[in-house]
Parts: structure tokens; sequence; C-alpha cells
């Protein structure tokens, strides 16, 4: 079998993966060239060029330049629901079975388009896609940090008008430093008491103590990558007494510089430690990267074997944001899945 194939046949589960940072190259490149844009992309290398990162990128900043692009054609109509269908379309493509897709709607807010429209736009796409292949897909919706915290309450409320239609979940990103917890408290009350689960962008620049404050203040159930905590043994003895699992993306961290390097990334020590931990993408296509190959990465640079690689599946399964008979259906179909790999690589 050919490495890529060993990658696509485990079955897998997503719980981070940003649909701005999601975006096909190919469909960016059609909207560009269709709406003549004034940006430098009327071919497909131009058109990675544009979304991509590269050695020039140092920073988180940098690297949310790029996500951010994808704004250029979301706002225009139809895109958003093109996007959220082709999102969970390729991850069903990656042998994905459980998928939640996280965006931030106020970013695709326009005068002919409001907010409840933003979020509808993204369910609609995401409903096509799930009537045609056998995934479950989800929606997660983000707060931003810079916003100010009324705008961060309304989306709440029109997140939680969608409870019963795919949105399962409230997180918040942006910068750590600047913006601490404490303001965002009052809108992931409200998200709770709505239903939703909470996931929160922590400790992935930012200081390891932001992670313990997202749950501690925040409620959250899981936490946006949350790496900074593997030097502070106090802190990792509070996320694992807390049950919280950590959406852990590798090669996001070292493109936004939160690692050095993938050779220190902390992954192996965290699930060492005993650390539940769930793979995610972050945004792939910013990344040049597939969920497959964040597996593969798994395998091969930090040495899990296929019965621990198993395992980050199952632990995705148990921290979805899902009603626990649905959550268990996932796991147990997932374990005949693996049982079925892990015979395959034996
Ligand atoms: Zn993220």
């Amino acid at each position: 079998m050919a490495e890529g194939d060993r990658w696509l046949t485990l079955p897998k589960v997503n719980l981070h993966h940003h649909l701005e940072g999601a975006v096909r190259l190919e469909t960016f490149l059609e909207y560009a060239v269709a709406y003549k844009l004034p940006i430098p992309v009327r071919t497909l290398p131009e058109a990675a060029a544009y979304l991509q990162v590269s050695d020039q990128d140092q920073s988180l900043a940098d690297f949310l330049v790029k996500v951010d692009r994808s704004l250029e054609i979301s706002k225009y109509p139809g895109v958003l629901e093109r996007m959220a269908f082709e999102a969970v379309e390729d991850s069903y493509r990656q042998n994905v079975h459980y998928l939640e897709i996280r965006f931030g709607p106020w970013l695709h807010v326009t005068e002919a388009r409001p907010l409840e429209g933003v979020i509808e736009e993204v369910l609609q796409g995401m409903a096509r896609a799930c009537r045609l292949y056998p995934i479950t897909a989800r929606l997660i919706v983000c707060a931003l940090r810079q916003h100010a915290p009324e705008k961060n309450l309304a989306l709440v409320t029109a997140a939680a008008k969608y409870r019963d239609h795919g949105v399962v979940g409230f997180d918040i990103a942006g910068d750590e430093a600047a913006y601490p917890a404490d303001i965002f408290v009052e809108a992931f009350k409200l998200a709770k008491a709505a239903g939703l689960g909470i996931t929160v962008h922590a400790g992935e620049v930012g200081e390891g103590s932001r992670v313990l404050e997202a749950i501690k203040l925040l409620g959250a159930d899981r936490i946006g990558h949350g790496i900074q905590i593997a030097d502070h043994p106090a802190l990792v003895e509070q996320v694992k007494a807390a049950g919280v699992t950590l959406e852990v993306c590798p090669t996001s961290n070292v493109h936004t510089r939160s690692v050095p390097n993938l050779a220190s990334h902390p992954i192996r020590r965290l699930f060492d430690q005993g650390v539940r931990i769930s793979l995610g993408d972050d945004d792939p296509t910013t990344s040049g990267i597939t969920i497959s190959s964040e597996y593969q990465l798994l395998r091969e640079r930090f040495a899990f074997t296929p019965a621990e690689i198993a395992q980050v599946v199952l632990a995705g399964a148990q921290a979805a944001f899902l009603p626990q008979d649905q959550k268990e259906h996932l796991a147990a179909e997932l374990r005949q899945k693996l049982d079925s790999w892990l015979q395959s690589e034996a």
C-alpha cells in the first residue's frame, strides 16, 4: 500500500478545522478570476502563494493574514455555502467520520447578509454534503477576542437559535495576551446555558495559564491547542483533573511559531502524561496539509504506535459536542473500524 493510502484508510475524527483556512485553492482561484479581484491570483500556483504560509511568515499574526484572505471571496453570494460543502466533502475524502467545522460568523457579515444569514449559509452547505456522503458534521461558531463584548453576546444569541440545526459549540480565538478571559464570561455563560459545547483557543502562543483561565472562567470542555501547559506539571495535572481534551494541531503550531519546530512539539509528552489529546488540522489550506498527513506525523515524527493513534481518534469521538447517545454510537462505530485498521497495520 502506498504510504499516503495507508493514512487515508485510518478512520478519523477532526474537531479543529477552520472554514476560513480550508478553502480549496481551485475555488479561490475560480472566484478571484470571475470577480476580477485586484489580487495577484490568476493561476493555481499563484493561489497557493497567496493563501499558504511561506518562510517569510514569522508569527501567528502573519499566519492569520493568510487565513483571512479567504474573506475576499466569501462575501459573494453562495460562496460560503460552497466552502462549507467542500470542507465536508474534502473531509469525507480524508476518511473523516466525524467533523466539527468552526468559523467566525461576524467576519462574513455584509449589508446584504446579516449574522443569521451567514450561519444559515454555512449550515446549508454542510447539510448538502452530509446528505451526499456518509459523514457527520457539526458547526462551532467562533467569537473573536478583539471584538466588543456586545458583538460576542449577539453571536451567542444567534448561535443558540441553531442549536437543533447543527450548531453545537462556541469558541473564541484571537490575541490571548491582549484580551484576557474575564471580559468574555457573560457570553460563555449564555452559551453554556444554551447547551452549546465550549472550546477556547488558549495556550497556543499565549501562556499556559490561559488554559486554566479558560477552564475555570469560561467553562471550557475542550481547549484549542493548549500546548503551552506542557512545561508546567501543575497545569497538566489540573487539565487532567478537569477531564478537558486538547485539540492539538502540530503543523499549525510550527507555522504560527507557537513552537520552533516539530521536533520540539510537546504532543508526545502531553500524551504520555495522560492528557486527553485529539488531533486537528486547524487551517489545512494555509498550512498545505490534510488531517491524514497530521496523523501520519503522529506515527513518523512522534513515534505513536498504531494503537496509540487509535486512542487519539477515539479521544476525539469522546470529546465530540454530540448528545451522549450519539457520541456512544460514534465511538462504537469507530472502535469497530479502528480494529480492522489495526489488524491491517499488524
Ligand atoms: Zn484554531
